[in-house]
């Protein structure tokens, strides 16, 4: 096991789960279903020490916020889903956008 849960601290292998960073504060999450991200940030958002450890061709996420497309400058929040040998990161301007992304499904989210 890679990881722990950051909510619930059931292991998370590393060809599954999610990892959240924020790199310009060196803290790091994991989580292993996307709806613990929600109750996590809303019960204080508990970060682990710990630099971003993915493919550096992932970068440091995408240019834009996933939930409100603003433009992201130092700060931000890179959440990393593992599939398998997969990789797919999603950014955001803040812990709380994260969540409510998140909540409402993700990329597959249906409104
Ligand atoms: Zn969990
Ligand atoms: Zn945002």
């Amino acid at each position: 096991m890679a990881d722990r849960c950051s909510w619930c601290g059931v292991g998370v292998g590393l060809d599954d789960g999610w990892r959240a960073f924020e790199p310009a504060g060196a803290r790091r999450a994991a989580f292993c279903r996307l709806e613990h991200v929600f109750p996590w940030t809303f019960r204080g958002a508990h970060w682990d020490a710990g630099d971003f450890d993915e493919p550096p061709e992932l970068g440091e996420g995408p240019p834009r916020c996933s939930q409100c497309d603003a433009e992201l400058g130092e700060v931000r929040i890179v959440l990393v889903r593992h599939r398998d040998d997969a990789r797919i990161a999603d950014a955001f301007c803040s812990t709380e956008h994260m969540a409510d992304w998140a909540k409402s499904g993700g990329r597959w989210r249906s409104a």
